[in-house]
């Protein structure tokens, strides 16, 4: 690029002003080099609306490209947003890594990153290190409440959940369940990573940004339920950090978050050769150990019976394989149970 660059240290032009009132439609230039365009760039949308002088929040979807309900939730809420309803600032990116979202995947074609594997980021790095770096050094410090809204992608169905780390501060803790108790997904999911790694959660509860993730469904398509829970649930967030008026609204047919977490490598499944997996269970099932959890066939052999998988816990059946095609290694199963809250 030539030097325009309005942000010291990073290549990422905003075409947006981040403190004018009002609504608007912007974008992220992110410079990426082709043999064809030397000074290209890629621009990503960005909604900013604005008004008076209450809390900052950041609403992320497309951080994987083929996650559907937040990509779509945060489009409507893009349309639907009137700045006069609310009393702070909502920043809104309905599909962050764009280039991966525009070829439905849940990596980018340009670099073959993982999104949510890139942070803290590098303002040198590929495109996705550059569109981290950006994310965490220039949006995050403007915010004080964070959610990035995932699902399953292809290879995963998951059971409509927030999800947040068990953090070693108590006051953070709090402060993160209380957004998850607000946004009302059925569940609630408290992973114990305690080093979270290089991910946009774990970036913004560095920064002690109260934030949280999120699965709200899976198999790279728009669960209309829950789409349902995630609409609703980005509104009670905007309720219960105050930028909105009124109180979270409960799920008139879940009731209260179930706060559950999955406590050992015995809740995962994962398959001990390539083939096609025959789940035994629906998602949301109860289920229990030492029963089949589902069956690994293989089209090469119609002679060969096919193995058994067996549950090694007991519990909620929190996530279930996308595609039935199989790589051996790949989890077909994750078991969450009830947590002391
Ligand atoms: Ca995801």
């Amino acid at each position: 690029m030539p030097g325009t660059s309005d942000v010291s240290h990073s290549p990422v032009i905003a075409e947006i002003d981040f403190e004018k009132p009002g609504k608007q439609f912007g974008a992220l230039r992110v410079p990426q080099s082709r043999n064809d365009s030397g000074w290209g760039t890629i621009s990503i949308p960005i909604v900013v609306v604005k008004n008076g002088k209450g809390p900052t929040i950041l609403f992320t979807a497309g951080n994987h490209g083929d996650e559907y309900e937040g990509q779509v939730t945060l489009l409507n809420l893009s349309r639907a947003l009137d700045p006069q309803e609310i009393e702070g600032r909502v920043i809104i990116i309905p599909a962050m890594h764009f280039p991966a979202a525009l070829n439905g995947t849940r990596m980018s074609p340009i670099d073959g990153k993982d999104f949510n594997r890139s942070f803290p980021g590098n303002p040198r790095g590929t495109f996705a290190e550059v569109l981290a770096h950006y994310v965490d050094s220039r949006l995050l410090p403007l915010c004080d409440f964070q959610m990035d809204l995932h699902s399953g992608g292809h290879g995963m169905d998951v059971y409509c959940c927030t999800a947040l780390h068990d953090l070693d501060d108590p006051a953070m803790m709090r402060r993160s369940l209380d957004m998850a108790n607000a946004f009302n997904a059925p569940v609630t999911i408290v992973l114990k990573e305690v080093n979270a790694g290089p991910t946009l959660l774990a970036a913004a509860e560095k920064r002690k940004i109260p934030a949280l993730s999120s699965e709200l469904g899976g198999r790279a398509y728009v669960n209309i339920d829950n789409l349902e829970v995630t609409e609703r649930g980005v509104r009670n967030v905007l309720k219960h950090v105050g930028i909105m008026k009124g109180t979270p609204a409960p799920h008139p047919r879940y009731g209260k978050s179930r706060v559950m977490t999955v406590p050992d490598f015995n809740c995962y499944i994962f398959v001990p050769r390539a083939g096609l997996f025959q789940p035994a269970d629906h998602l949301g099932a109860m289920v229990t150990a030492g029963r089949p959890a589902g069956w690994l066939h293989f089209i090469e052999d119609p002679s060969a019976p096919p193995i058994e998988l067996t549950y090694k816990a007991s519990g909620l059946l929190w996530c279930t394989r996308g595609e039935a095609r199989v790589q051996t290694g790949d989890p077909v199963v994750v078991i969450a149970q009830d947590r002391a809250s």
